[in-house]
């Protein structure tokens, strides 16, 4: 199944922190993460950017 390579970047601060890979056949929309920003120094919402 082909997958393709996403960018997470924080809603906070704007900094691309995460990539990862994505199977758009079973996931639409954006996808939306809590994870740690090294910039912000706390947990952001990381969403899916291009
Ligand atoms: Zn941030």
């Amino acid at each position: 199944m082909p997958r393709d390579i996403i960018t997470l970047a924080c809603t906070e601060c704007k900094e691309r922190n995460y990539t990862g890979t994505k199977n758009k056949r079973l996931e639409s929309g954006r996808r939306e993460v809590k994870k740690y920003c090294p910039h912000d120094k706390k947990h952001t919402l990381h969403r899916e950017t291009k």
